[in-house]
């Protein structure tokens, strides 16, 4: 008989601070968390001014670099320096596009944590979760990846691999990732498709559980958020994660919503439009809302039930 998992839970006190809207890559499933024609943010007094205003706000510990890929905002070294000396601690997502000489930099200015997204380790599979069909391209941003990884392992800095699973096709893609990190000995994690629903979450359920053959020991839930993480070990006790959502509404925001929702309310999301900052609580819709000037969401009831939620 298996035994129940362990259910770990935590507050939410993490934003996403989307920093731009540009990426070297095309992959065919990104939904650029609902934006896409955002400004670059750049580290100024009103930026610094607006992120006291929301830390005033919210119980708020972290910010979480997105976009678009983070590291294509050349200043991205400065918004971490501004982020961490206000005593919030910056972790980003990233393709690691980068040199090993930015990625020194990017430590340096105070990112914690990297989850690099790694969709394959060969050019032939790396083009199919691209709308750009260039093997040559593709073989060149493996071996990038790669390096920073290799260089991540030296320097002993916190990286998670992420990779998209969005059908049963994308398996063995994701096995050779996940057999790399195992003999690495890198945390791993499955995300589902949130464009692709239940056939995405077929697919982790049938990885995990029928090819690695491995038993869920945990759940992570994040409360006041969709997020939701279970941690399997395979076999030889290596453990990996499935990133799910699970049902997480918010009265002020969801009441009455017709939308097909692809990840229910998983958040507050930062960005900068014309020079104004924007929140964005839902990817799939953009009305009175669901996003609104930052100024409108300080004295919103959406704030006001986020709060509760936390404070329950
Ligand atoms: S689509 Fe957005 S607003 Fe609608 S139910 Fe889902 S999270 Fe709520």
């Amino acid at each position: 008989m298996h035994e129940q998992p362990l259910i770990e839970t935590e507050k939410n006190s993490s934003i996403r601070l989307k920093v731009t809207n540009r990426c070297p890559w095309e992959c065919t499933f990104c939904h650029k968390e609902g934006s896409w024609d955002i400004d670059d943010i750049r580290w100024n007094q009103a930026t610094e001014d607006n992120m006291k205003k929301l830390t005033g706000a919210l119980n708020l510990k972290e910010v979480h670099f997105s976009g678009g890929e983070p590291s294509s905002n050349s200043r991205l070294e400065e918004i971490s320096e501004g982020l961490s000396s206000m005593g919030l601690e910056v972790k980003t997502t990233s393709n690691a596009q980068f040199s090993e000489l930015r990625f020194k930099k990017l430590i340096d200015s105070g990112i914690k944590s990297f989850n690099f997204s790694i969709h394959a380790l060969t050019p032939e599979n790396f083009i199919k979760t691209q709308n750009k069909k260039d093997l040559y391209w593709a073989k060149k941003c493996i071996e990038k990846q790669k390096k920073i990884i290799a260089r991540a392992k030296e320097l002993n800095i916190n990286i998670k691999l992420n990779t998209v699973i969005s059908t049963e096709d994308d398996i063995e893609r994701a096995k050779e990732i996940y057999d790399f990190a195992k003999k690495n000995n890198i945390s791993v994690r499955f995300l589902n498709d949130l464009g692709n629903g239940q056939i995405s979450i077929v697919a982790l359920k049938k990885i995990s559980e029928d090819i690695l053959q491995a038993e869920k020991f945990k759940e992570k839930i994040v409360t006041g958020s969709s997020s939701k993480t279970s941690y399997y070990k395979d076999k030889d006790g290596f453990e990996f994660g499935i990133k799910e959502i699970r049902n997480n509404k918010l009265k002020t925001l969801c009441e009455g919503c017709k939308e097909s929702c692809t990840e229910q309310f998983y958040g507050i999301r930062l960005e900068q439009k014309d020079g104004k900052f924007y929140v964005r609580l839902c990817i799939d819709r953009k009305d009175e809302k669901s996003y609104m000037p930052l100024e409108e969401f300080l004295e919103s009831n959406q704030l006001k039930e986020i709060n509760n939620l936390l404070n329950e």
